[in-house]
């Protein structure tokens, strides 16, 4: 298919140039970084990396904010959170473009992204006057028993190209209300938009009156992140990327008795049952295995379909998936975006090959679009292959727009299929049986930390807490309470009884 219409370079140059000065970022001269963009795959600026001694000052910067930030009465740390919402919502619009110059997504989501962003905003503000802690029953007369929730430090928010805004957000806002600093390592791959986040939250800062150092900024490559990770002043380190990298950071921080929250690799899957609604679930499915291109960590990977049903809903979904509108993002027609990169287009390339080794049996998608007009861009028809079975391949993540469907004829083997994965982040049922749903949400049907019924795996709500078991690490970030994580308890007793009682009857002196 020919026909796709790609803005220039030097256009997108342009927008993003003016994106970031309606936000008022001053894109930092320099060397040891470049801002690209997977729509054409080219370059864009060379910009400033964080060196050791930058990486110091704004670690000690940070902790002598904390200092004072953390007796601010949390509702007044609100107010930070509070403006900062508001110059999003202002800002909307540009942030979008910077998150479709740099991550490649289409505009209804790089809006939905920064939506994101002005509903954790929200959700936060709210949370800073509702830090409770507990008040629990003391075993002797006279006595108070509480727990007191503190802020916890330096936060270290290590982020990922795919939500290059939102992830941030969903750490910074619960972050400031608990009374942390924050310092950003974003991903190398999308600085721009990560410059335009610290911009409005220092413009928040000043409106609030609080102090400029609570959010400080670092560019850079791993190397930047991994000094975070080994640094005694990061309380936290709170880590958002592949497998392979939550299996370096999580020892390392460990080891030096740091906290970290993991939020790592998906491999989602979704059952499909013979009672299952299948206009809603084709719908359904095709924006989670192939929304963002496949570049979520929610991308339904897996489609677990009932034998009776399989080949129906298969053809389906081919005919959906050839109509497909791939191209430039900024077209409001477009569904499918680009690529992160060409690297990430050999992965999905790779992954075919292995799979058709492993029996697997290609039915729709897979070749690469523009390679002659944009040679340095990645634009691939989203594909679906049959499997015969969970080969190994299937059971990785890669991360691209390749959905594998495989079948079952029980229950039963439908559950073991989905959990016999070493990730465990997102999953759903379609179904019109409560019970088959019921089981599917139980202590014996989904291990995964999301786990949905007649919608897809992808897309969640900030006002629940999000993150996955197993190989996804095990964090909790956004809504319910997560924010614990953010913070440190201490249980408090308090004698007011004038004679002193010791706990389980122990008599001393
Ligand atoms: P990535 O692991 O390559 O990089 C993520 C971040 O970690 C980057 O900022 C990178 O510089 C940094 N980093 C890498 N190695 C490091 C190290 N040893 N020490 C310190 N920092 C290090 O991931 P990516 O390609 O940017 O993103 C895609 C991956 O992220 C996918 O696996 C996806 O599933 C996952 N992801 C998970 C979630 C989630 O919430 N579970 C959300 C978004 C993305």
């Amino acid at each position: 298919m020919t026909g796709i219409v790609l803005p220039s370079t030097d256009e997108l140059r342009a927008r993003a140039l003016a994106a970031l000065d309606r936000v008022d970022v001053t894109v930092p001269d320099g060397e040891g970084l470049l801002a690209r963009t997977p729509v054409t795959g080219e370059d864009l600026f060379a910009l400033a990396a964080a060196d050791a001694d930058g990486t110091e000052e704004a670690l000690t910067a940070a902790h002598e904010a904390f200092l004072s930030w953390r007796t601010t009465p949390a509702p007044r740390r609100g107010d930070l959170v509070r403006r900062l919402g508001v110059l999003l919502r202002e800002h909307q619009e540009d942030l979008a473009d910077l998150i479709t110059i740099e991550a490649g997504k289409i505009r209804s989501e790089a809006l939905g992204e920064v939506q994101e962003m002005i509903d954790i905003c929200d959700f936060a503000v709210g949370l800073s006057r509702q830090l409770y802690g507990r008040t629990i029953a003391s075993e002797r007369p006279g006595h108070r028993l509480c727990e007191t929730w503190h802020p916890l430090g330096v936060v270290g928010v290590i982020s990922a190209f795919n939500f290059p805004a939102a992830v941030w957000s969903w750490n910074t806002a619960v972050a400031l209300v608990c009374g942390d600093t924050v310092v950003w390592k974003p991903s190398e791959l999308t600085p721009l938009t990560s410059l335009a986040c610290d911009r409005l939250l220092a413009r928040a800062a000043e409106e609030a009156d609080a102090p400029r150092d609570v959010h400080r900024l670092l560019l850079g490559d791993r190397a930047v992140g991994e000094r975070l990770v080994d640094d005694p002043r990061v309380a936290l380190v709170s880590a958002t990327g592949s497998t392979r990298m939550g299996r370096e950071v999580g020892p390392r921080v460990a080891a030096r008795f740091g906290r970290s929250l993991l939020e790592l690799g998906g491999n989602n899957a979704a059952v499909v049952a013979p009672s299952a609604d299948l206009d809603l679930a084709v719908r359904g499915i095709v924006f989670a295995a192939v929304g963002t291109a496949g570049q979520r960590c929610t991308t339904l990977r897996r489609l677990i379909a009932h034998r009776d049903i399989a080949d129906t809903l298969v053809g389906r979904l081919t005919d959906a998936y050839q109509k497909l509108p791939i191209g430039d993002p900024f077209d409001r027609a477009t569904l499918v975006g680009p690529l992160i990169n060409t690297e990430a287009l050999y992965g999905m390339r790779d992954a075919l090959g292995r799979v058709r080794e492993e029996g697997g049996r290609l039915l729709a998608g897979g070749d690469r679009r523009t390679a002659r007009t944009a040679p340095h861009a990645a634009y691939v028809e989203p594909a679906v292959v049959r499997v015969p079975g969970q080969s190994p391949v299937v059971r990785e993540e890669t991360f691209a727009p390749l959905l594998y469907v495989m079948t079952y004829d029980t229950f039963d083997e439908a559950i073991a299929l989905h959990n016999d994965v070493p990730q465990g982040l997102s999953s759903s049922i379609f179904t019109r049986d409560q019970q088959e749903a019921e089981r599917f949400l139980s202590a014996e049907g989904s291990d995964c930390g999301i786990a949905n019924v007649n919608i897809g795996t992808s897309g969640a709500e900030i006002g629940g807490a999000f993150g996955g078991e197993k190989e996804t690490g095990g964090g909790r970030e956004s809504g319910s309470d997560a924010w614990r994580a953010y913070m440190r308890s201490a249980t408090n007793t308090v004698n007011y009884s004038g004679g002193l009682t010791l706990a389980q009857n122990v008599s001393f002196l």
